[in-house]
């Protein structure tokens, strides 16, 4: 028995406790769940994120059927549940597309390896250098990331600069017809030479 006849005072330890944290997705291992849980939540204010955090781990996120419209430019061109603003709205009036107030929203945050890997034209011209000033392409991407928080994310407007800038240098690196036996020259000694 628990407890005594009239004495509802307890006088042993709670026989279930909680040891492990509240999971979603413990006996619910559906691809919704797991879809719901993998949602982006960038792009809203902080507050609105982790109302929106709120809602997936306790189930009551419902995503979106078909497109809402806007409060702002009334299309239906509002992708993501519980937001009121479309997105391209939402950037041009400087808003958050949940709250719809003038707070500073998340940035996506993008691998800077991924985005590099993906930008084709940028690795095809990569290839074309030789190894010595692809070594020098690579170390100065290095440099450039050396600063970001959060090892190699960084936020999409971050991005776009960083790409300019890796495409100039890479101008800059481009072998004129006299370099070629340089280059050659250089491969070849590679080995004896650290920097
Ligand atoms: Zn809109
Ligand atoms: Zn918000």
């Amino acid at each position: 028995m628990s407890t005594q006849r009239g004495n509802t005072q307890r006088t042993r330890p709670q026989a279930h406790q909680n040891t492990k944290a509240f999971k979603n997705d413990l006996h619910d291992t559906s691809s919704q769940t797991k879809l719901i849980n993998n949602i982006d939540l960038s792009g809203v204010c902080e507050r609105c994120k982790s109302i929106l955090e709120w809602k997936i781990k306790y189930k009551k996120y419902k995503p979106l059927k078909a497109p809402k419209k806007c409060v702002k430019c009334e299309q239906k061109s509002v992708k993501k549940a519980y937001h009121t603003v479309c997105f391209p709205c939402a950037k041009l009036l400087n808003v958050c597309p949940k709250c719809g107030k003038n707070e500073k929203v998340i940035e996506k945050l993008i691998s800077i390896e991924e985005q590099l890997k993906k930008d084709a034209e940028l690795q095809r011209q990569i290839k074309l250098l030789s190894l010595r000033r692809r070594r020098t392409l690579l170390r100065y991407i290095a440099s450039l990331t050396k600063g970001t928080n959060s090892g190699f994310a960084v936020g999409e407007d971050e991005m776009r600069k960083l790409q300019e800038e890796v495409t100039k240098k890479l101008e800059s690196l481009k072998i004129n017809k006299d370099d070629v036996l340089d280059d050659l020259l250089d491969d070849l000694t590679d080995e004896s030479d650290d920097d």
